[in-house]
């Protein structure tokens, strides 16, 4: 859930929430906890099991830290795993939240460094990988991963991937994101990246970090069912579930749990509430093994 939309001051190529392109997302103040709560009651009554809340922030300023903490707090309260994406974090903010029962932090790396300046020019590769080592030793659990069909060419794909798999240790969540090329960003007019090979980015991450999360993250609706099943063959065990992802449009919740049931996967949610485990992507690594 974007919990504060829009008018960010920095200029990353795929997003709708920079202040500097022209998308049609008007800048919101954050929401209040309520609003939050009540999003977070529906995503768990829908299946969820964590909760994410993004901010359009370069870095949250402490006063934003002491708010995002109530929201974290309260959302912790409904028996949801949390995670917050925020932009970049000292090393006292990560422990703030820590302290509020933040579980996860998420700071993608994008793409791969020698292609970060294509992509952003308003931070640096190295501030990304700082902010990773500040919720690291905050004791927080690190989702990170990186975004694909920006133009970018197969070396940068397979930098990406190594970058992830040489974090030490590397991410407990991958989220890959397949770009949603919103009109107005600059990247819009991006080549999209051909399906088969979003399928081996998810069996590469598979192979490289064999017991994180790798997730199917936005663009999971240009993908279309029959990529996405052949993702999960290939070592997806978690989607992005709820009507939007941050500002970008979502598969609808019930398509999703249709596709999962189709393709005989089932949810953590289901399995603990006693049903028969099964062929089971959706918990383990989907290779068949328990690693997961
Ligand atoms: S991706 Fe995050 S940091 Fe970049 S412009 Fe969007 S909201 Fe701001």
């Amino acid at each position: 859930m974007s919990v504060k939309t829009g008018g960010c001051p920095e200029n990353c190529g795929y997003c709708p929430q920079s202040a500097e392109f022209d998308t049609g997302v008007k800048a919101q103040k954050m929401l209040e906890v309520d609003e939050v709560l009540q999003a977070a009651q529906a995503a768990k009554q829908a299946g969820a099991t964590r909760f994410c809340m993004g901010a359009a922030w370069r870095a949250p300023k402490d006063r934003d830290i002491d708010k995002v903490a109530g929201l974290i707090s309260a959302v912790k309260g409904l028996g949801l795993e949390t995670c917050a994406t925020l932009g970049m974090l000292q090393p006292d903010q990560a422990l703030a939240l820590k302290a509020a029962g933040l579980d996860y932090y998420n700071h993608n790396l994008d793409t791969a460094p020698e292609y970060y300046q294509d992509v952003v020019s308003t931070r640096q590769y190295q501030e990304r990988l700082d902010t990773l080592q500040n919720v690291r030793d905050a004791g927080l659990r690190v989702c990170c991963g990186g975004i694909v069909g920006m133009g970018e060419a197969p070396v940068h794909r397979a930098g990406l991937i190594a970058q992830l798999a040489n974090l030490n240790p590397y991410p407990d969540s991958v989220p890959i994101n397949n770009l949603v090329r919103v009109p107005g960003t600059p990247l819009a007019e991006s080549e999209p990246i051909d399906p088969l090979d979003f399928v081996r980015m998810i069996a590469v991450a598979r192979i490289t970090m064999p017991k994180a999360r790798v997730r199917l993250s936005a663009g999971r609706q240009q993908l279309g069912e029959a990529v996405q099943a052949l993702c999960f063959l290939a070592g997806a065990n978690s989607i992005f579930y709820g009507d939007k992802l941050l500002v970008t449009g979502n598969p609808d919740a019930n398509a999703d749990l249709q596709l999962l049931r189709k393709l005989g996967l089932r949810s953590r949610q289901t399995q603990e509430e006693g049903a028969a485990p099964a062929a089971n992507a959706a918990q383990g690594c989907g290779c068949g093994c328990t690693c997961g």
